[in-house]
């Protein structure tokens, strides 16, 4: 009897609606589609609206004739607020909106390839959500998921049930941030309460978002198989406890790095970073960072989540006019949430500013990190730009805010030696001097450091790596998981 033709994959690809999880999924949808996959990409319209905007992301995808966009609500109004303390907000209007939306998309064929009439033949959902896994029950789809965050944070969160039996959880009055946590295997010495993940910061156990966290990671092994953007290099410890409950983990990070590597000699204006910002990129800082000397520039972002109050930010900024070094502050317009302090920004600030200062409302992040003039990063420790900081050897300023940062800042500081962290003790004088300790005092040590780990990403990436021959390996799978599926 004759073979029939099998048909390609088409693999669903559902990010959590935030930046950094775009981010990360977009470039493997490159990634995907550059293997010959169908890939369809899953933004919400709020998301996929602000990309079109900003971004060149049709022409970018338009040389692959098997990926497509869809969308799907949020369910909150186009104006409403998603940073800051809004961000949690998303996560009803998904439970209550989208999610059911989803459903219907998926059971009546809505999802399928409009060029290819394909079905999915594999749901990669962001490692926050459990629905997808339900809905892939269903319709007997595997689905994999894909975390965003480090692994480091993934097993902290995996085991804060653990931490609370082992009564080291809920954090009480008059707490001593700096008590070890003893029940996150292989980080017993090191991990104080102070470093677990924001949402542990309650006296409440019921607290809905603690809950969340810790129930949705604890989903992580009904998927099929677990995606992280992180190298074996950088979290081989931690992984190694990881596959005790997740045995098909796939480390393929830093994605934008292999990302990079892929489109080699292809990566042209086209292909920068700015193709999945969900901001209005302001480029004039590049012009100003070739007129800065060699490693003389701090660089400062907090990412597209985190605010900040008026008397937080005006703290921040006089320690760094106060340490005379010249910065790069990368400020969100929605960055100061409002609380605080009104009234004039002081004249030393803005003369200080004006001497030595630049700054913009978005950067294009990767390139800023990868320009010789900057030497340091000051950084609210998201795991995108931790990863984009380590592949340009770039030492960190971490001033964690929420979720995963608490941890990866620990990690910054205390195991991997790529920088200080500043949770907790933000205020001018400690800001002047961990920028003074980053750029001078402390820089040879610094160097050393992030110099080894920024090759060992770059050798992760490359031909024969572990990145590179995971993202090889991930693909294998997907195609024989199609093996029952024809044309
Ligand atoms: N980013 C950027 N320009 C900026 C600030 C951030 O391009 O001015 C990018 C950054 O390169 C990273 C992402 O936005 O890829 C932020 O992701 P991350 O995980 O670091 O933090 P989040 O925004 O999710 O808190």
């Amino acid at each position: 009897m004759e073979e029939r033709p099998k048909a390609p994959p088409h693999v669903l690809i559902f990010p959590l609606p935030a930046q950094g999880h775009v981010n990360s999924m977009l470039k493997l949808a490159e990634l995907l589609s550059l293997a010959g996959i169908h890939v369809t990409f899953l933004n919400t319209d709020h998301n996929h609206d602000r990309l079109l905007r900003y971004t060149n992301v049709l022409d970018r995808f338009a040389r692959f004739p098997g990926f497509q966009f869809k969308t799907i609500p949020d369910g909150l109004p186009a104006d409403h607020p998603r940073t800051g303390d809004h961000f949690m907000e998303l996560f009803d209007t998904l439970n209550s909106v989208t999610i059911p939306i989803f459903r219907k998309m998926m059971f009546s064929g809505q999802l399928n390839s409009n060029s290819s009439r394909l079905p999915v033949s594999c749901i990669i959902a962001d490692g926050i959500f459990s629905f997808p896994m339900d809905v892939g029950d269903e319709l007997g789809i595997p689905v994999i998921h894909f975390r965003t965050i480090s692994a480091c944070s993934f097993w902290v969160y995996f085991r804060i049930l653990d931490i609370i039996e082992a009564g080291e959880l809920p954090i009480r009055g008059n707490e001593d941030m700096d008590r070890l946590i003893s029940s996150v295997p292989g980080m017993e010495t090191f991990l104080r309460c102070r470093d677990l993940p924001s949402f542990c910061r309650v006296s409440n156990l019921a607290d809905p978002n603690l809950q969340l966290f810790m129930n949705k990671t604890r989903q992580s092994p009904r998927a099929s198989a677990l995606i992280l953007n992180t190298f074996e290099e950088l979290e081989e410890p931690v992984l190694s406890h990881i596959r005790t409950h997740c045995p098909q983990i796939y480390t393929i990070g830093p994605v934008h790095a292999l990302l990079k590597f892929k489109l080699g000699s292809e990566t042209t204006m086209l292909h920068s970073q700015s193709s999945t910002s969900l901001f209005e990129v302001d480029r004039s800082c590049m012009t100003w960072l070739d007129a800065q000397p060699f490693k003389s520039v701090i660089y400062v972002s907090f990412g597209s989540i985190t605010t900040m109050t008026k008397d937080a930010l005006m703290e921040f900024w006089h320690g760094l006019v106060n340490s005379k070094k010249r910065f790069l502050w990368a400020i969100r317009p929605d960055l100061v949430d409002g609380k605080g302090g009104n009234g004039h920004t002081p004249a030393e600030l803005v003369e200080g500013t004006k001497e030595r200062g630049y700054m913009v409302g978005w950067a294009p992040q990767e390139e800023v990190l990868a320009h010789p003039a900057v030497g340091g990063f000051v950084t609210h420790s998201g795991w995108n730009s931790t990863l984009e900081s380590i592949v340009a050897g770039v030492p960190m300023i971490c001033l964690p805010y929420f979720a995963d940062q608490q941890v990866n800042s620990r990690f910054v500081s205390e195991v991997w030696k790529l920088g200080m962290d500043m949770k907790d003790v933000c205020d001018r004088v400690i800001v002047e001097k961990m920028m003074n300790d980053l750029m001078v005092e402390k820089e040879k040590e610094f160097l050393k450091s992030t110099v080894e780990m920024s090759r060992l990403a770059r050798e992760s990436v490359s031909e024969g790596g572990s990145s590179y021959s995971n993202l090889d390996r991930l693909i294998q799978d997907i195609r024989l998981m199609n093996v029952g599926a024809k044309c």
